[in-house]
């Protein structure tokens, strides 16, 4: 592995011992700015001395570990994690732990949302944000470890004193953690390796405004907050600059920052003359000026999540996003010189009828013909529930895949890229995105199971259960396993867009 670049001083040889895990590679864990920060958090206080550790490399870390946190991003890593516990010689479940065993603590975005078919897999779940709350973690764990707590359930006990920290052994009452505070993160670590290569990572805007109706990135840490400009993104950015020429600007709405375009010219001028890279960008907000200092800069593609070619659809689930602007991006992505745009979409959206697909496909097709020199990709996932958004009572449509497969026969003959996803693949995430508690023995088999394949999880459960959780709309009279983690206002709003949405569905 290529020598890695730290930018903050590591701290080591302090009496809490810490394995930050990420549940897959050390490229996609280190190009995860989430994953970065909370090694910042530990490994920069002086009480721990910390370690990462991923499933193809980790460092070399004591036998004696305390406590072991996994940022969780994504479903599907469920069986990295228990992977992890194997080589650790870690029992899966909390409950089968002793005094021998290091505290076991998750988090990230897909805990956040619904933690209960990971509960038992973890001793300790952080909801929401942590940048406020390690500090006091850390003074926990290290106050059950100098108490010499043998009794586990004593020693967790001490945690809920902590805010934001569910005990999923107790099932106590926790709210989610939001950080008020618009200094975002940025790069701790400049690694050659990441799938960002060698790139500093500055985090422009947390949340999004938009709310569509099925994103989990913008319901789970809203308020939308912007870093600010002066203060804050340039002396950053001069500060990244310092260690590397590549720049990703990072957030689930990087350009709907008020002051996106005063950023970009900064770092197109700067003297080190950086390659910048953008997340993803919103349609309205793409200009031609805006392409040209991105290919000034080295971009040569755009990303632009448009999710459907359907007005009517877009309207539904609240993507503020009329046809005009879709074909102004591309003939400003075009003009500027950008070579690919990257559309973004979903099949299967709640209320979709075959006349969205029509309307998919007339769309992209007329956008091919009106830039035909533009190389344009269709990027199509299937929809799949997340929890604490309003579209969290609809399952999977069974009839995507055929939807999908429609797509991709009209669309290549018009020289149309369509990257698709697994329509199996996107069952196992429903059922991990909606399930309860009883979910937590399926994974364990799955992951003892020789054939980790998309079948055994059929085989595996009862198929009313499968079909609840993967495939049925829920009604008002369904209790969410997460029920617990929302508030009553939350609730209502939660509703009030789902309704809002059936009754432009009618
Ligand atoms: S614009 Fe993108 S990030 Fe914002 S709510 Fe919609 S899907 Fe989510």
């Amino acid at each position: 592995m290529q020598t890695e670049t730290l930018l903050f001083k590591r701290q080591s040889g302090g009496p809490l011992h810490v394995l930050n895990c990420f549940p897959n590679t050390y490229a996609v864990g280190m190009a995860s700015l989430g994953f970065q920060s909370i090694f910042k958090l530990y490994a920069s206080n002086p009480n721990t001395h910390t370690f990462r550790y991923f499933t193809d490399w980790s460092e070399n870390h004591p036998k004696d570990i305390d406590l072991l946190t996994f940022s969780i991003s994504w479903e599907l890593d469920f069986i990295n994690l228990l992977d992890i516990f194997k080589q650790l010689n870690i029992p899966f479940k909390a409950a089968d732990r002793g005094p021998e065993h290091p505290l076991i603590l998750g988090g990230g975005p897909v805990l956040t949302a619904n933690p209960e078919p990971w509960a038992e897999f973890f001793d300790l779940i952080a909801i929401g944000d942590c940048e406020e709350n390690t500090g006091q973690i850390i003074e926990t764990a290290l106050d059950v470890k100098e108490q010499g707590v043998r009794n586990r359930k004593k020693g967790l006990a001490e945690f809920l004193s902590v805010p934001g920290i569910y005990l999923p052994s107790l099932k106590n009452k926790v709210e989610r953690q939001k950080s008020k505070s618009s200094d975002l993160q940025m790069s701790s670590v400049i690694a050659p390796d990441s799938a960002w290569q060698d790139t500093a990572l500055l985090e422009v805007a947390r949340s999004c405004p938009e709310m569509c109706r099925f994103c989990m990135a913008s319901y789970l840490s809203l308020p939308f907050r912007a870093a600010p400009l002066e203060q804050n993104l340039i002396p950053k950015a001069d500060q990244l600059l310092e260690y590397s020429n590549n720049i990703g600007l990072l957030g689930a709405s990087v350009t709907q920052h008020p002051e996106f375009m005063a950023l970009l010219k900064y770092l197109v001028k700067h003297p080190k003359k950086p390659k910048v890279q953008v997340a993803s960008m919103r349609a309205a907000t793409v200009t031609k000026e805006m392409c040209e200092l991105l290919v000034e800069s080295g971009t040569k593609n755009l990303t632009i999540a448009i999710e459907t070619g359907s007005q009517r659809l877009r309207d539904i689930i609240n993507k503020k996003l009329p046809e005009e602007f879709i074909f102004s991006a591309c003939k400003y992505a075009f003009e500027g010189g950008i070579k690919q745009v990257k559309l973004y979409g979903m099949v299967g959206l709640p209320h979709e009828t075959e006349e969205d697909i029509d309307a998919t496909i007339d769309l992209l097709t007329r956008l091919k013909q009106a830039t035909p020199q533009l190389k344009i990709v269709w990027g199509c996932s299937i929809f799949t529930p997340k929890a604490q958004t309003p579209f969290q009572d609809y399952g999977v449509d069974k009839t995507a895949e055929s939807k999908l497969k429609r797509l991709i026969k009209a669309l290549k003959p018009q020289g149309i890229d369509v990257r698709d996803e697994s329509f199996k693949w996107a069952q196992v995430q429903a059922l991990i995105s909606r399930g309860d508690r009883s979910i937590n023995d399926v994974l364990i088999k799955v992951a003892q199971s020789k054939n980790t394949g998309f079948g055994i999880y059929k085989k595996l459960l009862d198929p009313d259960h499968y079909k609840h959780w993967v495939f049925d709309t829920w009604d008002a009279m369904t209790e969410y396993p997460w029920t617990a983690l929302v508030s009553k206002k939350q609730k209502e709003m939660l509703e009030e867009h789902k309704q809002i949405a059936t009754n432009l569905s009618l």
